[in-house]
Formats: structure tokens, C-alpha cells, sequence
């Protein structure tokens, strides 16, 4: 070979490098995930063992796991907070052309449950039976399917970050009896969550742990777990796109 061989091996490296790479980096923008902060201020959903409201868990997680997405290229993450009705979700989801919706609560259990205690001087309620992240997905979504291979991932990751899984939404007590998909991935069936029956695109619901459990509730408060759970998510999101981001980008572009 003389060196202009080399410069034809050259040119098409070049071609080929400068037609794949953008390419490569639009996979990682193009995909928008709509983080959904559970509750609002002003009804903030359950109360911890330590009387903290269940929404500020959830903006905490939220905007930690938007930052984390804006870091590894998914710029048009949005978080969805405290908006009027429960019905604006879902809505507002759609019209921001969300790929997929990830809703981000903490959970409680059953009132018969429950036991008090002194905190700070003032009666609390707390449960120490359980302890976990739950899954959520809904048979009657859209996109049904997708949203149960994303709470898949969903929870694969959050197992890698060193978190369980809890089945007591599954047990046979009044107000559970919840179907599990997942028994070890601790993904269950909740057809009727308004906001991940209404959505247009893949939704899950992600209880990221128990609050009503006083040792939980304080390890969820760590700025670390929060970064585990943002770091769990943003490898979920990859991964997702990685099963489905063809399909995604054709149908984004026909
Ligand atoms: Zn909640």
C-alpha cells in the first residue's frame, strides 16, 4: 500500500466516525422523561415517622434524578410539580412530548399497622415491619408492555444500587392484596393510579422506600441514597433506550 491507500482508509475512518458519532449523542438527548413529583405542598401525601411530609422525599429524589439526567445528556428531563388537579399529570406529560413518565413516591403502610412514639417532643406514628422500594405499573396504560420493561430495568438497577424490594402490598391484608409481576423486583400491579392509567407513554410508579419505618425513613434522608436512587435511574433510562431507542427515533422521525 503507498500512502494514498492510507488516505482512502483514512477518509471513510473519517466518514464513518463523523456519521456515527453525532448519531450516538442524539440517542442520549432524544429520549424525554417526564419526573413526576408525587403529592404537592400543600397535600403531601404520607407522613413519615418523624412527621416529615411524603412531597418533600419526593422533590428531594426528583431533582436530585433530574440532575443526574441533565449530566449524562438527557438535557429535556422535566419535572412535573405540584400541579392543580391530579388529572394535569398526565397532560402535561403529553404535551411536553414525554418518551416515558417516572413517578417518584415514598410509601407508608396500613393504619393497623402503625404504632406511636415521641419525636422532637410531639406523638408520631411509625411502622418498622417494613422496609423497600415497590414498583408500580398499570395494565390499563397506553403502552402498557414498555412500562413494565422499564420498571424491569427500574428495578435491576435500584437491586445494583443496594436496594430491596418490599412485598407487603402483596399481602393478604385489607387495602393490599396487590398483584405481584415481579416478586424480586418488587413490581406490582395497580391498574387504577390515575396518572399511570391516563399517560400516552410508558409509566412507573416508583415508591422509592418506606418513611413510616423509622430506620428507612433515616437513610432515605441521606444525600447518598438519593444519588444512588438518581444513579439507578439514569442507568434504567440508558438501558430502556437502549431496548427500545430504535423504535423510539423511527417513530420520531416518520
Ligand atoms: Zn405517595
Amino acid at each position: 500500500m503507498d500512502w494514498q491507500d492510507h488516505m482512502g482508509i483514512i477518509f471513510f475512518l473519517f466518514l464513518f466516525l463523523s456519521t456515527q458519532l453525532p448519531f450516538d449523542e442524539a440517542l442520549a438527548s432524544d429520549l424525554v422523561v417526564a419526573i413526576d413529583v408525587g403529592h404537592t405542598s400543600a397535600v403531601y401525601g404520607a407522613r413519615s415517622a418523624r412527621g416529615r411530609g411524603e412531597y418533600q422525599f419526593n422533590l428531594d429524589v426528583g431533582a436530585q434524578v433530574k440532575k443526574a439526567l441533565a449530566r449524562h445528556g438527557y438535557e429535556r428531563a422535566f419535572m412535573i410539580v405540584n400541579p392543580k388537579r391530579l388529572a394535569d399529570r398526565s397532560r402535561i406529560a403529553r404535551e411536553k412530548n414525554a418518551d416515558v413518565l417516572i413517578s417518584f413516591h415514598h410509601d407508608s403502610a396500613q393504619s393497623h399497622f402503625l404504632e406511636e412514639w415521641t419525636y422532637n417532643g410531639k406523638k408520631e406514628r411509625f411502622c418498622d415491619r417494613f422496609r423497600g422500594f415497590s414498583l408500580l405499573v398499570s395494565t390499563r396504560n397506553a403502552k402498557f408492555r414498555d412500562s413494565l420493561r422499564l420498571a424491569t430495568v427500574i428495578g435491576r438497577n435500584l437491586k445494583r444500587q443496594g436496594f430491596a424490594p418490599t412485598l407487603h402490598h402483596a399481602e393478604d391484608v385489607p387495602g393490599e392484596k396487590h398483584f405481584l409481576f415481579n416478586p424480586e423486583l418488587g413490581i406490582y400491579r395497580y391498574d387504577n393510579l390515575m396518572v399511570l392509567r391516563t399517560a400516552n407513554m410508558p409509566a412507573v410508579l416508583v415508591e422509592v422506600g418506606v418513611i413510616i419505618n423509622r430506620d428507612e425513613e433515616r437513610i432515605l434522608l441521606r444525600e447518598e441514597t438519593r444519588e444512588k436512587v438518581a444513579r439507578a435511574i439514569v442507568n434504567s433510562v440508558m438501558e430502556y433506550q437502549l431496548i427500545i431507542g430504535d423504535r423510539t427515533r423511527m417513530s420520531k422521525r416518520g
